[in-house]
């Protein structure tokens, strides 16, 4: 049990930083849930092995670093959690030991993420993030952004008030089909939109992605000489900020219950995402009375809403190959509808979670699919089992091009190595027409792998073939005139792109787009990399021996060569654009070593690196002695901190402008 206790907390752990500090999680919430309880109920029936590091009584995740820290005055907690009717009754029984004749008020709960804002003299000074409870992330310059919180409120009060920032469903959705056709990585769900685009130094980004704000808690209410919640938001309200429409208050659990059966039903309809109901004591001295664990209060709880699960067949399993060559096993289901949608597909990761799950081909399984996360398999139902079930094997061979796959001893999944491979091809397509590479907009994965299948696009030089194709093109589905001219344009642009993005574009082994750069500043153009052998590239700075093998090998290979002057031949430039003769330009930055930190008003960071390294400096993530200058923006993060405690020169905006010219 010990063993089992001490694995939960380690998955737990890495969950929480996955989802909180990264805003990236890798399981559904359902998943973590359920590991959540199953280390609850260890707790409860071995209370000798608790370990007061145990994710059951801390809030949240860690900060970053790159955040001014905000230290809550008032812990924000998270919430306490009840699954179904049942729990829901006991929560109540508890109250109503403390508090005999409860009225509670149910409001749904918002899936997004908390915040704090602080107004002084009816001004808002500062939003941060719930962080690990205590210390959380300054956000000011990203809340100034959302247009339902009001920089001024209408009364001239200092002021806390919590509430939650969220994404709605609509501009979630429309975000994700612009970072589709972008070819960038999409978002699973509003929730973490929302948490990526709120934590983010440059304030544009929040700007652009339409966040939206209730606020539902006031934690000084008596200051204000406010003795119950609901008074609360409705004084929240007056002050100017949104509360939520569908708040009700009400005198007993039936009618709790009521409110959730409602919820359950309709909570389609809503605009934006919620992941269950929200039960607070209205009355704030029946609230003191029941007091806080280290992790939430007592007096309210979360009903989660259970996932729609449904069972099917597994009809079967198959496999498909990713652009990097990783071979997954996938459900194949019969199809049936789960939460709106006809789910045929479902994905099963690797071997081992296929052989943990226990799943044959034939089986009766159960589905699960919670807003809008991908459909996932739970289980097989073993009673439904017939004894005809085909036992699941892994594949050993590449599903496309049948060569033996690889697995590396500690890990789960299986690689096909064969570069030629159609799928690797596929990938490395993606990888050509990418952000950092040749920047081509419009040329997604999804329709880079459609235009693979149909024929369009087979290689690099296939791409800028396409404006033959332009009648043929506006006939596919979902390509209309205007957005085939676009992407022609897109990709006629990109003929024009400074040679470091062809070169990074090439796909060369372990030339990042940071060597690629270097190396065009160093040689000028491809031709001249192209003629370096291996002595003069292993003597560059940085280049070592297996980079200077793998250029050098790249170079002396027919089909690469034939496929470069074929690029060339139709156009795509080959010169280094940016300045080479640096040394002369500027000695304050030649050389030299920078760290930024905060937002700069006129530049993004992104610009300000490529100044910087286009006049000879060097730009890194973090301050040591070794940092020349730190520039400072507004809102600075510790490493302003760390760059005066090491008596750094410190830049701001002004100073670098100068600085450049
Ligand atoms: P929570 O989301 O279960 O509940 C607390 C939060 O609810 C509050 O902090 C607040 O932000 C929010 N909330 C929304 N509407 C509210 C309202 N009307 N009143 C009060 N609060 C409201 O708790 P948590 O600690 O933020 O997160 C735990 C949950 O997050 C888990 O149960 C799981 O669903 C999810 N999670 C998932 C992963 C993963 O890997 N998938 C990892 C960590 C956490």
């Amino acid at each position: 049990m010990k063993e089992r206790y001490q694995e939960l907390i380690n998955i737990i752990n890495k969950l929480n930083y996955e989802y909180y500090t990264l805003d990236k999680p890798s399981v559904s919430d359902q998943e973590y849930d359920r590991y959540m309880q199953e280390l609850i109920k260890i707790e409860l029936e071995y209370p000798e092995l608790i370990k007061d590091d145990s994710p059951t009584k801390r809030v949240g995740g860690k900060v970053l670093d790159e955040f001014k820290k905000v230290t809550h005055e008032i812990p924000m907690l998270s919430l306490g959690n009840v699954f179904n009717e049942d729990e829901l009754i006991k929560f109540d029984e508890r109250i109503k030991k403390e508090v005999p004749n409860p009225k509670y008020v149910c409001e749904l709960k918002i899936d997004g993420l908390s915040v704090s804002l602080k107004y002084e003299n009816g001004k808002l000074v500062r939003g941060a993030t719930r962080g690990d409870g205590v210390v959380g992330e300054d956000i000011t310059h990203n809340v100034i952004t959302i247009k339902s919180i009001p920089l001024t409120l209408k009364e001239n009060i200092d002021i806390e008030i919590r509430g939650e920032i969220f994404m709605s469903k609509d501009v979630f959705e429309k975000l994700n089909e612009e970072r589709e056709k972008s070819g960038l990585e999409l978002f699973q769900n509003p929730r973490n939109a929302a948490a990526g685009s709120i934590r983010q130094l440059d304030s544009k980004v929040a700007a652009k992605r339409n966040l939206d704000a209730f606020l539902y808690h006031l934690p000084n209410a008596k200051d204000y000489e406010i003795y119950n919640h609901y008074e609360a938001l409705e004084y929240i309200k007056r002050l100017g900020l949104k509360i939520n429409s569908n708040i009700k208050k009400v005198d007993n659990i039936s009618e709790v219950i009521d409110y959730i059966g409602y919820w359950t039903e309709h909570r389609d309809e809503l605009p934006y995402e919620i992941d269950g109901i929200v039960i607070k004591l209205d009355n704030l001295n029946d609230q003191e009375k029941l007091g806080y664990t280290a992790k939430y209060p007592k007096w309210a709880t979360a009903y989660k809403f259970p996932a729609t699960e449904v069972l099917t067949k597994l009809t079967n399993i198959i496999f498909t190959v990713g652009r990097t060559g990783q071979v997954t096993p996938n459900a194949v289901l019969e199809p049936v509808k789960v939460a709106g949608s006809t789910i045929r597909r479902a994905t099963l990761h690797n071997e081992a979670y296929v052989i943990e799950k226990d799943l044959k081909i034939g089986d009766i399984v159960s589905i699960r699919k919670a807003g809008d996360v991908i459909p996932e398999v739970v289980e097989p139902i073993i009673e439904r089992r017939t004894g005809e079930e085909l036992e699941f094997k892994m594949t050993h061979n590449c599903p496309i091009c049948n060569s033996q796959l690889h697995k590396k001893e500690d890990q789960a999944d299986y690689f096909c190595l064969n570069s030629n491979c159609p799928a690797r091809h596929i990938e490395s397509l993606i990888h050509f027409v990418s952000r950092n590479a040749m920047n081509i907009d419009g040329l997604g994965d999804r329709i880079i792998e459609d235009f693979y299948n149909l024929g369009y696009i087979r290689s690099f030089t296939d791409i800028y073939k396409l404006d033959s194709k332009k009648e043929e093109l506006m006939e596919l589905e979902g390509f209309g005139e205007k957005s085939v001219t676009n992407l022609l344009e897109a990709i006629e642009n990109s003929k024009d792109n400074s040679v470091e993005r062809l070169l990074f574009a090439l796909g060369i082994r372990q030339v990042g787009s940071k060597t690629a750069k270097m190396l065009s500043l160093h040689f000028g153009n491809l031709e001249a990399l192209m003629n370096a052998d291996f002595e003069t590239l292993n003597n560059i700075k940085d280049i070592g021996g297996i980079i200077a093998k793998n250029i050098v090998d790249y170079f002396n290979n027919e089909e690469n060569i034939k496929v470069i002057e074929e690029l060339k031949f139709m156009g795509i430039n080959t010169e280094y654009k940016g300045k080479r003769n640096i040394e002369i330009t500027n000695e304050l930055i030649f050389g030299k070593t920078f760290v930024l930190t905060g937002t700069l008003e006129n530049y993004t960071r992104d610009e300000v690196k490529e100044i910087l390294e286009n006049l000879g400096g060097k730009v890194t993530g973090s301050v040591s002695k070794k940092t020349d200058v730190v520039i400072v923006g507004s809102d600075p993060g510790s490493k302003y901190d760390k760059a005066r405690e090491l008596n750094i020169t410190i830049w701001d905006e002004q100073e670098f402008m100068n600085s450049v010219n």
